[in-house]
């Protein structure tokens, strides 16, 4: 049984600003649970036991892996949960207010990025976090855009994002001098061939950035080259249709766009434990873990000229 008073998991980690600590909550799984290719709601199975007070006290206990010297170098901290950080009833808000008040003195904080869907991005809880963490801090919504096609992205994928919802969020964000985090996924579905999966990336990136300009919001991208999760409901689809996974040469492809356009990226390598076995990219006509060493050290430095050559691609 797992203990409601530990989270999920937690990082300290190099990003493009500096130091970023990752909090990775064990709250009630996501209510929507409906997306075909999401095995997260499984991490929080039995997530329905946890008190606010347990959720403060996996705040404590994260904290108290770092010390002050690590803290006073986090520029970023990013909160995720197996569902949306911005649902009350998974995070209660009592919790956030907690965790802001635990880290909005961390003295090079600069961004707070919640992982949540949409429609739990409210007005007041952007002005309450706003306020909480002052001048300075900005506010950054993390959300699963995930592919750019409608129909493939809430028909086939059943995502539940309408250009609506995303609107009426750009709309909030910019209100509040909050940013856009889009999750992209590459290559989400077997129908699409490995020149089409990186075609509909760039549709995506043109759309989010034509949105970050019409709302004044600043926009960047989670890219994540699609693995084959174990349990989800896309999975056997996907074997039997024998999908397969991206190439880190589109990764790259992906990643020059998008820095063209203006907007960071970041390429998610990382499967977290879900992939099955040889389910994620491939590397064909690369030294793997060449390639693999230089998008992540991209991930840093956002220089797309160091990426390729460091990769040799
Ligand atoms: S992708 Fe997000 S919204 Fe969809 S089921 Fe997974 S946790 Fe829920």
């Amino acid at each position: 049984m797992t203990d409601p008073k530990r989270p999920l998991f937690h990082w300290f980690v190099d990003c493009s600003t500096g130091k970023e600590l990752v909090l990775a909550l064990y709250t009630l799984p996501c209510r929507y649970a409906r997306c075909v290719f999401c095995s997260l709601p499984s991490l929080a199975e039995g997530g329905d036991r946890v008190r606010p007070q347990d959720i403060d006290a996996q705040v404590d206990w994260i904290l108290s892996h770092y010390d002050k010297t690590q803290l006073d170098q986090v520029t970023k901290v990013s909160v995720y949960t197996a569902a949306s950080t911005l649902d009350q009833k998974c995070l209660p808000t009592r919790s956030l207010m907690y965790l802001l008040l635990k880290v909005c003195d961390l003295p090079a904080l600069k961004l707070l990025s919640l992982e949540t869907r949409p429609e739990y991005v409210e007005d007041w809880e952007l002005r309450m976090l706003s306020e909480v963490l002052g001048e300075g801090i900005q506010v950054e919504a993390a959300i699963g855009y995930e592919t750019h096609d409608p129909h493939l992205r809430n028909t086939v994928l059943k995502k539940g994002l309408t250009e609506k919802s995303l609107r009426m969020l750009m709309e909030r964000l910019s209100s509040h001098q909050g940013a856009l985090k889009a999750y992209v996924m590459l290559k989400p579905h077997h129908s699409l061939t490995e020149q089409g999966g990186v075609d509909e990336a760039i549709h995506g990136l043109d759309h989010l950035h034509g949105l970050g300009q019409e709302f004044g919001v600043p926009v960047s991208i989670h890219l994540n080259p699609t693995y084959i999760a174990e349990g989800c409901a896309l999975t056997d689809e996907l074997v039997a249709a024998g999908y397969e996974p991206p190439e880190l040469t589109s990764v790259i492809r992906v990643a020059e766009e998008s820095i063209q356009r203006g907007m960071p990226l970041y390429a998610g390598l990382d499967d977290e434990g879900l992939a099955l076995k040889g389910g994620t990219f491939q590397s064909t006509g690369l030294d793997a873990e060449r390639a693999v060493a230089a998008i992540l050290s991209f991930n840093r430095h956002q220089d797309v000229a160091r990426m390729k050559r460091e990769a040799g691609a």
